[in-house]
């Protein structure tokens, strides 16, 4: 920016702040990458790697320090940024779904109010955007070399080049392109520095001969916090490739070392000179580290540092091509006279990890990943330097956009506007939110990270594992890196009880209910054979009768062999049942494979006892898991009756806990009979002594029925199928 353009900026935002407001509906320029972590930015205070570009940003405008993704994973971070949304209310749980891009999102709401709207780069959402005028995007997670982007029209175009510039060159293309009458919101959205890192060749060198400082937790060992911290694979030490993330060439020489079997696929697009331009630089580097390996120069640890190296040194590179590009989209707003009337906004899907934890990826609640970088320039509004530590999170985007466009954001939006925080210089307002709620659901897949969830505060953090019913709790003012959970502790049991009930009170308000979110348990073995087998068994098709359920269900199998020999052994039945389940897993089933082709007359389900007797879940929550399994079971076998039973009595007597839980969920399950497709049948009585106490005889751990309990359990429904017509 010259001089005098800063002076006329200058006076231009003196008479802006003046009339506090826009002359007029501001342009947006949302500048989006992939897995830049806060720690690779100047002005978040890297010690590794300087954004002269990014920092224009922030020295223009503001900083947030306490930004924060809803989920940290690329897909489900932008669903929750278009939508305004948490992962299970707009539906992208995981990387591999489908967003449904009928939803109400940002952009279609900025077209309303007179918005011409781009997308140019990664979208990742698996659907063709909804409520662009102009969109252009990389397939998937789209190539550093050579890139292929999807048209309008549903053709690709290949662009020789380096990704970051193509698809900066193309966001400028469009910004001069576009009716200069309207106001623009622009998504230039980049794919580096996401895995794996492959710089552009005028970066290759950035760091030749430096030692980048390495974090102090590269070594973590994972005492002090949920065991399932060691279960992950996503380490530094144990889980690179060998071609993919190393970039070396050829057989894996070192395999106690590196993984096999993903090579550099980006090298594979290279055209020759790029790949001379390559072998170049990274060649000699190779062969140095491949000789001091033979000669047994190096130990364990100078391996895992090596390793570092190279990873690190790769993604630096990719970002300062990301920071290159910003500095030419400012550029050119400065050139066009756009500036004034333009909000800038840089930021990542999420953070990563660059070695704390000994980690590369994302995922984690711990700090790292959670942090989403959110630099923003709104000139004439928004003091230069400014810092926020306000708590603002991915879902507040699009409320903050629409905001700014001068639209109403709509009710079912769950995240806020920053705008009256950006007016105030940061400050959030005394009802601005005192915590975020974070939710990771993608269970049995790529880096085997759990499942978890949690709250974090200004100071503290509590995560929690469903699967191991664990809670972490971390003191961050005490403990910023995340070293030790708290949460045994005596001195901070007041603050577990508050988080604790911090946590479900936002779960409530942002009506998390894990009973209707469907869940896989394929981390598991024996969950994932029965599955696999249930499925196999469906595709064949022809069943007239299935069982839906958890391990009663599944028991038809054990103790009940031999009555549902005398009972269903001729009539064509099928038992998709898996012990432990609950209504998630069982909703993740139905959607995944479980209905195969069957199209049985009737189907018997009976779900739920595990919700409560694993998981101290609310009644209500657990029938609104069964109603959502009967809504499937609609959607999909249409002409199938239902029997849907209460869920059996447990326990030694009425007034035992779990069942009184069950008792509950069957007084709302009850009233989804419809009088002709649901059937709701309680049968609980036959398993029952006059007194209302279970014998073992029937119940043998008081939960599950004996070959006596499944006799009296056929007895009890045979009426009612006879009815179905079975
Ligand atoms: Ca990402």
């Amino acid at each position: 920016m010259s001089i005098l353009t800063r002076l006329l900026l200058a006076l231009f935002s003196v008479a802006l702040a003046s009339a506090n407001l826009p002359a007029k509906q501001p342009n947006i320029l949302f500048v989006f990458s992939d897995d830049h972590a806060p720690q690779a930015i100047s002005a978040y205070g890297s010690k590794i790697n300087k954004t002269p570009n990014l920092d224009r940003i922030a020295k223009d405008g503001a900083t947030f320090r306490n930004s924060f993704c809803a989920n940290s994973i690329c897909g489900p971070s932008r669903a929750c940024i278009l939508t305004g949304k948490h992962s299970h209310k707009n539906g992208f749980l995981r990387n591999g779904n489908r967003f449904d891009g009928t939803q109400t999102t940002f952009p279609k709401l900025m077209q309303d109010v007179g918005y011409q709207t781009a997308v140019i780069g990664k979208w990742h959402l698996s659907s063709d955007p909804t409520g662009f005028d102009h969109w252009e995007v990389l397939p998937g997670q789209g190539s550093y070399y050579n890139p292929d982007l999807i048209q309008m029209d549903g053709s690709r175009k290949r662009y020789e080049g380096y990704c970051t510039d193509i698809i900066t060159d193309n966001s400028l293309a469009w910004l001069k392109a576009r009716d200069p009458n309207k106001p623009f919101m622009l998504m230039c959205q980049h794919k580096a520095p996401h895995r794996n890192w492959s710089p552009p060749p005028r970066h290759y060198g950035l760091f030749e001969g430096v030692e980048i400082p390495e974090p102090e937790t590269l070594f973590d060992d994972y005492s002090g916090r949920s065991d399932l911290l060691k279960e992950n694979e996503m380490s530094i030490r144990d889980h690179f490739y060998w071609g993919h993330d190393m970039k070396f060439h050829g057989e894996n020489l070192f395999p106690e070392h590196f993984r096999s079997g993903i090579r550099n696929g980006e090298y594979a697009r290279m055209t020759d000179s790029q790949k001379q331009a390559w072998d170049d630089y990274y060649a000699p580097q190779n062969e140095s580290f491949i000789r001091r390996m033979k000669a047994g120069e190096l130990s364990d640890d100078d391996v895992t540092r090596w390793k570092y190296q190279r990873y690190i040194k790769t993604y630096l590179g990719c970002i300062q091509a990301v920071d290159d590009g910003v500095g030419r989209m400012l550029d050119y707003l400065d050139e066009s006279g756009l500036a004034e009337n333009t909000v800038v906004i840089y930021s990542s899907d999420q953070g990563f990890y660059l070695g704390e934890h000994g980690w590369y990826d994302k995922r984690w609640m711990f700090e790292e990943s959670l942090k989403m970088p959110f630099l923003i320039r709104w000139p004439g509004v928004i003091e230069p330097e400014t810092e926020s530590a306000a708590l603002v999170q991915n879902i507040d985007y699009g409320p903050t956009f629409l905001d700014l466009a001068g639209a109403d954001i709509p009710a079912e939006m769950q995240g806020r506007s920053m705008v009256p925080m950006l007016r105030n210089q940061g400050k959030p307002s005394a009802t601005w939110r005192d915590a975020i709620y974070y939710a990771y659901y993608e269970n049995a897949a790529v880096h085997a990270v759990p499942v978890h969830d949690g709250v974090r505060t200004e100071r503290y953090k509590l995560m929690f594992f469903p699967r191991s019913r664990e809670w972490n709790l971390f003191d961050l003012e005490e403990d910023p890196m995340e070293l030790q959970s708290v949460h045994d502790r005596a001195s901070y049991a007041p603050i577990l009880a508050g988080m604790q009930k911090r946590y479900r009170d936002l779960r409530q308000f942002y009506e998390v209910n894990s009973a209707v979110i469907p869940e896989t348990r394929g981390d598991l073995d024996r969950w994932r054979t029965r599955d696999a087998t249930i499925t196999k068994n469906a595709k064949k098709g022809g069943a007239d009768l299935a069982f839906i359920g958890d391990s009663i269900t599944q028991g038809w199998e054990g103790r009940g062999k031999s009555v549902w020999d005398k009972y269903y052994g001729s009539r064509n039945a099928i038992n998709l049942g898996i012990g432990g389940d609950r209504t998630e897993h069982v909703i993740w089933r139905l959607t995944h494979g479980n209905l195969g082709k069957i199209q049985p007359k009737v189907a018997v389900v009976m779900i739920g006892t595990n919700n409560t007797g694993h998981f101290d879940q609310d009644p209500k929550e657990v029938a609104d898991g069964v109603e959502r399994i009967l809504e499937i079971l609609q959607q999909r076998l249409p002409d199938t009756k239902i029997v849907l039973h209460g869920i059996f009595p447990r326990g030694p007597d009425s007034l035992d806990l779990k069942r009184l839980n069950n008792v509950a969920i069957n007084q709302h399950i009850r009233r989804f009979a419809d009088g002709d497709r649901v059937h709701y049948l309680e049968v609980g009585d036959q398993f029952l002594e006059p007194d209302g106490t279970i014998s073992k005889a029937i119940m043998p751990d008081l939960l599950h029925l004996s070959t006596e309990g499944y006799e009296r359990w056929a007895k009890a429904l045979e009426p009612k199928l006879k009815e179905l017509g079975l």
